[in-house]
């Protein structure tokens, strides 16, 4: 008894310090490109330390939120990210499809939530839809909202229009990636330009669908382009809801996956992977930020220290539109083997949206 009410004193005192540390949380939306490096650039104890302090501070840090990916409309894509293998230009192998039939996607969402899924995310390979593809866009949104799944797209860019269609239609999040920093891009996409994605980015927000915008690391870029990936998310007028940080997966016959084989540069260092998760984490202390691709070589020790930093969100599954995954077997063992669960409810940046506590800090 005496030890059970000890016990409850301790986390009533833990949670009192919580509340405390609760009101120190500031939303920054003025970030420098210096201060943004000057964390990069801490020891890794220190960072890491920073980074899992402002995680507890917005998120139960034993939660990790399950989301799945499916393509809904694979390769044949004009544009030519260097990264992918469903662009036009890659000579990966990838066949082009015609998009999924509405009933074939629903089935899919209802499989993912049995098992255990929170969020359904749905890809096509598109520069941007087309109008005619929109009314099954939007039938597929309804269906799968319907079975209480949170929706995401990711679709290309998108007009004004469109955004709205598929706001009216309840899509939750859109997916669109700046990818890199702003002084790398060129080197990996030259059919649409860094502005081009903030305008889509832009066309989401103010339509009123919840973004989802992150990128990939170990394209050959160097820290400085780092900084200014984050950086560019992190000066947003609102914070991105969900930053998914991948590592690249180099793919035979893509620009970069060739450029990359059996090079140095060609995997991501560990420690610099954690390192862009933890800084991503301060700059963006309530957004979900995700372990996207590149999960499936990552030892468990990294993925455990990328946890730590302050990612709370992965995709489960064994497949990433293309790319393999780690597999819903190896992702249960690295979950017991932690002690983390699976995240249930809204997640905590759009609850706080609901209740209209988000302003960025003056
Ligand atoms: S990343 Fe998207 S836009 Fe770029 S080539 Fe691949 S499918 Fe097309």
């Amino acid at each position: 008894m005496k030890c059970s009410c000890l016990i409850g004193r301790s986390l009533a005192h833990a949670r009192t310090a919580i509340l405390r540390i609760d009101k120190l949380t500031q939303i920054r939306t003025d970030w420098t490109r210096e201060e943004v490096a000057e964390l990069f650039d801490l020891p890794f104890t220190e960072l890491l330390f920073r980074a899992a302090t402002v995680h507890r501070e917005n998120h139960p840090p034993e939660q990790i939120q399950l989301c799945t990916l499916l393509s809904i409309k694979t390769g044949g894509c004009p544009e030519d990210c260097g990264y992918c293998s469903q662009s036009v230009k890659a000579d990966s192998g990838v066949e082009a499809t015609k998009l999924m039939e509405v009933q074939s996607v629903l089935q899919r969402a209802a499989q993912a939530k049995d098992q255990g899924s929170q969020r359904f995310c749905m890809g096509a390979a598109w520069r941007n839809p087309k109008d005619r593809d929109m009314p099954a866009i939007v039938e597929i949104v309804k269906g799968v909202r319907a079975m209480g799944l949170e929706t995401c797209m990711t679709l290309g860019m998108l007009t004004p229009k469109q955004a709205d269609m598929l706001q009216e239609a309840g899509l939750d999040y859109y997916n669109h990636n700046v990818d890199t920093g702003p002084e790398y891009y060129e080197r990996v996409i030259s059919s649409r330009k860094y502005e081009d994605r903030l305008d889509t980015l832009k066309n989401v927000r103010d339509a009123g669908i919840n973004v989802c915008s992150g990128g990939i690391v170990g394209m050959g870029e160097t820290r400085e382009d780092r900084v200014g990936f984050v950086h560019t998310l992190a000066t947003l007028e609102r914070h991105p809801e969900s930053v998914p940080v991948n590592a690249l997966v180099p793919v035979k016959g893509t620009v970069l996956g060739d450029m990359l084989a059996d090079t140095p540069l060609a995997k991501i260092d560990d420690i610099e992977f954690v390192r862009t998760v933890a800084v991503a984490r301060i700059c963006m202390p309530m957004s979900m930020v995700r372990l996207s691709a590149g999960r499936e070589s990552m030892s468990e020790a990294t993925q455990a220290l990328c946890f730590l930093a302050g990612a709370n969100s992965i995709f489960t599954g064994d497949k990433l539109l293309t790319a393999p995954n780690a597999g819903d077997d190896s992702d249960g063992a690295l979950f017991a083997k932690l002690g983390l669960t699976a995240m249930h409810g809204e997640e905590p940046m759009r609850a706080c949206r609901v209740e209209q506590s988000m302003e960025p800090a003056e």
